[in-house]
């Protein structure tokens, strides 16, 4: 088992359906609802297609944290400023 973070694609019409992190499905939020199954496979839920696995690139991932990191920097900053008001 490992950490390897995947994204979940639809094979018919390539759309991110969500990511694996950690061994668990975080459904993307385009995608409402659990994922239609058939066969016991998760399925696309836009048109019900074959999901595969994709291996998330690194670079991307570490943008993806710079983001959340530059996201929780600005929050402080917010509370910093509406204390010093
Ligand atoms: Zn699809």
């Amino acid at each position: 088992m490992t950490n390897t973070p995947y994204s979940v694609r639809c094979l018919l019409c390539s759309t991110e359906v969500g990511q694996l992190l950690n061994g668990r499905l975080r459904r993307h939020p385009g995608c409402t609802g659990p994922l239609p199954r058939r066969g016991g496979a998760p399925r696309c839920c836009h048109c019900g297609g074959s999901l595969y696995l994709e291996p998330i690139d690194r670079t991307e991932l570490a943008l993806l944290t710079q983001e959340v990191m530059h996201e929780r920097t600005s929050q402080a900053e917010q509370r910093r400023r509406s204390h010093a008001s």
